[in-house]
């Protein structure tokens, strides 16, 4: 036997033993984005590289050191989508679907970043994100989080915490900044070196460091809030207010700045405290400038974008179990004809769950397997009863005896068990 090909670092199957909890997300997502007015929009993998250093910022984590990036045959280069808001909005450019319009989305998918892998946080992990272009006021922030909120209570997960913070407007920040910088100055002996590196690049990124010997001199840095701009300070006014009046408890939290340089007003993040240092499963926040900044008219915009092996997680317990069979036919030397006869069947009953006993083998070994797919009955089909129309029904899960019924009979049967309320 040869060696075999080994799967890549912090990129994962998702097994068919859990695809079920996924797909129940995914469908509780997509009835939550219906309910609110959301269209799907489908981006590439696969974007210019300039994508994502003009939008998320040539100093951040995700584009200093996490991208999947390489050049093509034609010269280009290009990068794995490390986020998916900025494909949105370059789409949005590109199709001319923000030109005097607005627009509710939502992508869903797989994301790539080089981080070094561990639970919860991998490199190819998926998304699922929602985004409003064209609505500058509070009204649509707080939609956002209340459609977030609401798909917490479909998949019944209780426990995230809301976190809320404003970032200010660019010109509100850059006061900011200076304060920021003259502080991280003084304090420059308990500054790591990524810190020291981005005190003159990027001094905002210095309160979104991970490392826990800088939490000390973070949490002494003068407070975002205490210098937004009035209308800043106007719309988190009206976006508190609108939760509290929806009923939706917040926390604010001035030090959340989030890992991407877009942001402007809103930021926001849902976090849970079962899956350790991975806490956010859920973040977004306005980004006001990122149309114009790559090169639309300037459009005011917002979106979150939850994490799904996070949410998968943390619902993993709540998931309706895997749909069973509703029956398992066993042919016993009438092959051709049973696998005729399940295709009449799953015309004639629609919703059926019909499983054949595929490869031969003894009735009793079939049986064991029938049993194994968790069925409701077995129905076996021998030259007998093939000959007189008939088939034999052996209930699995409980003590009725089995009978032979003629195939007008089974597919009654069978159109019972696939009936709402039942299996
Ligand atoms: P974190 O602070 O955990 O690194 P982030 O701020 O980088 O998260 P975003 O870029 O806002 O995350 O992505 C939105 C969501 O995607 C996060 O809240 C999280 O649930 C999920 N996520 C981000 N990175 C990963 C990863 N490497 N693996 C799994 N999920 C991730
Ligand atoms: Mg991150």
């Amino acid at each position: 036997m040869s060696k075999a090909v080994q799967p890549i670092r912090g990129m994962n199957d998702i097994l068919p033993e859990s695809t079920a909890t996924w797909q129940w997300v995914e469908a509780a997502a997509r009835a939550v984005f219906a309910a609110y007015g959301y269209r799907e929009l489908r981006v590439p993998l696969v974007e210019r590289t300039e994508l994502f250093s003009r939008s998320i910022g040539e100093v951040t984590d995700i584009v200093e050191k996490e991208m999947y990036s390489f050049t093509d045959r034609n010269g280009d280069h290009l990068s794995l989508r490390p986020e998916a808001t900025a494909s949105c909005v370059r789409a949005a450019i590109s199709n001319g679907l923000i030109h005097n319009q607005q627009q509710r989305l939502w992508y869903a998918g797989p994301m790539f970043r080089y981080e070094r892998p561990q639970k919860g946080r991998y490199r190819q992990f998926h998304q699922i994100g929602a985004e409003a272009l064209g609505f500058a006021g509070p009204d649509i922030d707080a939609e956002l989080i209340l459609m977030s909120a609401r798909l917490w209570r479909v998949l019944g997960l209780e426990g995230l915490q809301l976190e809320l913070n404003s970032l200010g407007t660019t010109e509100s920040r850059r006061a900011y900044r200076e304060l920021l910088v003259e502080y991280f100055n003084d304090h420059r002996a308990a500054l790591d070196e990524d810190s020291l590196r981005r005190l003159g690049q990027n001094p905002l990124r210095i309160l979104d460091s991970k490392n826990p010997q800088m939490q000390a001199v973070v949490a002494g840095a003068p407070v975002i809030t205490d210098h937004l701009d009035s209308e800043s300070a106007e719309h988190y006014a009206q976006l508190r207010a609108a939760l509290e009046a929806a009923g939706v408890a917040y926390r604010v939290n001035p030090r959340l700045v989030r890992g991407l340089d877009y942001y402007s007003r809103t930021v926001f993040e849902w976090l849970t405290d079962r899956l350790g240092a991975q806490a956010a499963v859920c973040s977004g926040g306005r980004y006001d400038t990122l149309v114009e900044q790559l090169g639309g008219r300037p459009t005011p915009a917002i979106g979150w974008a939850l994490g799904m092996e996070r949410l998968v997680e943390l619902v993993a317990g709540l998931a309706p179990p895997p749909a069973a069979p509703h029956a398992y036919l066993v042919p016993l030397g009438t092959e051709p004809h049973a696998l005729a006869l399940a295709e009449a069947l799953r015309d004639r009953v629609p919703g059926l769950r019909l499983q054949v006993h595929c490869g031969g083998g003894s009735l009793k070994s079939a049986m064991k397997k029938a049993d194994r797919s968790g069925a409701e009955l077995a129905l076996i089909l021998g030259a007998e009863e093939l000959a007189a129309d008939g088939i034999v029904v052996k209930p699995l899960r409980s003590a009725a005896e089995q009978e032979v019924v003629t195939r007008g009979v089974l597919v009654e049967r069978l159109a019972q068990g696939v009936a709402p309320g039942r299996g």
